[in-house]
């Protein structure tokens, strides 16, 4: 369509200025093609049908015709003809499509998706609300956030810079139970319920907040006590492995935001550059081990 006929116009987004993106997602090859990492803003990790189309519209128009889905549900577009890359950008952002999530900021948040049944607090919109607040940040080393909605950590909390997990104690309605159903004994994993005749018996200790009782009770006498957040840093994944060390649990939305501006505050203070570079920081879990965590999280 010629924008100037229509009087359709559209004020271009530049590559480099983009909500803080930098000219890093945009991978220039020799010249005469790029590779294209994009993300949805504002935040999901779950594409609609039209931005697919998106996507498939400038894979075959202007590129090879291939697409990547990064770990992090970046999509990944290869090989567009560097002339085009303007046309490339204009038919993403118009939907909802923007170069990000590559180089030293905060990666696109990675959340499970919304209907997973597991999951104990919702996803997508606790997903949305941390990219709000820090998503695409400058930092001085690459740095994820992962939010997993149950223990079962698919989104990989557990080796991220910042891995959040959501956990629910649970409580029995009134302390007993008359059904023998017995499907909340059959899917603990930790062995910490016990059904004696129509009691129900929790034994917390061995619990480790999975709600996959409460999920399974087809009487709702098992429900959630309370929900929040458990809170794990300095995880790293690739040529070094790292599992996060857990700094809070059972928080709530303003702890956990309180705690991850934190977090990001002072990795920003305290990063150094690695001993044989002057151009590459420490990732996080090297700071935390340079400094040990207490004094890392010390002001
Ligand atoms: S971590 Fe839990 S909520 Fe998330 S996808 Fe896995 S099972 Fe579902
Ligand atoms: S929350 Fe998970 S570990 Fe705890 S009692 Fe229920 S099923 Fe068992
Ligand atoms: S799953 Fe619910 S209904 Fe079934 S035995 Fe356990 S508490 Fe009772």
């Amino acid at each position: 369509m010629d924008e100037k006929a229509s009087g359709f116009s559209l004020e271009m987004p530049k590559v480099g200025v983009i909500r803080g993106v930098k000219a890093k997602d945009v991978e220039l090859v020799g010249g005469k093609v790029v590779n294209l990492r994009i993300c949805a803003r504002p935040y999901s990790n779950i594409y609609s049908v039209t931005q697919l189309r998106a996507i498939k519209t400038v894979s075959e128009q202007y590129g090879s015709g291939k697409v990547h889905l990064s770990p992090r549900h970046n999509f990944e577009i290869p090989e567009i003809r560097n002339k085009r890359i303007d046309d490339t950008l204009k038919l993403l952002y118009v939907a909802g499509l923007f170069p990000g999530g590559a180089g030293t900021s905060v990666r696109n948040i990675f959340t499970c998706p919304d209907w997973c049944s597991q999951s104990v607090l919702p996803t997508q919109e606790i997903g949305k609300m941390i990219s709000t607040n820090f998503g695409d940040r400058d930092m001085p080393n690459k740095f994820t956030i992962s939010f997993a909605g149950c223990v079962n950590g698919c989104s990989r909390p557990h080796n991220a810079d910042v891995g959040i997990i959501a956990v629910g104690k649970v409580k029995v309605a009134k302390g007993n139970c008359a059904d023998q159903c017995n499907k909340c004994v059959e899917v603990c994993p930790r062995q910490a319920i016990e059904k004696n005749g129509g009691k129900v018996l929790l034994k917390e200790k061995n619990c480790n907040f999975c709600g996959k009782c409460v999920k399974a009770c087809p009487q709702n006498i098992l429900t959630f006590a309370s929900t929040g957040f458990k809170v794990m840093i300095g995880g790293k994944e690739g040529a070094s492995v790292a599992f996060g060390s857990v700094i809070a649990d059972f928080v709530k939305d303003f702890e956990l935001l309180e705690i991850i501006e934190n977090v990001l505050q002072k990795y920003q203070e305290k990063a150094k550059f690695r001993p044989a570079s002057q151009k590459k920081k420490e990732r996080l879990t090297e700071v935390i081990e340079r400094l040990g965590l207490e004094s890392f999280l010390a002001d």
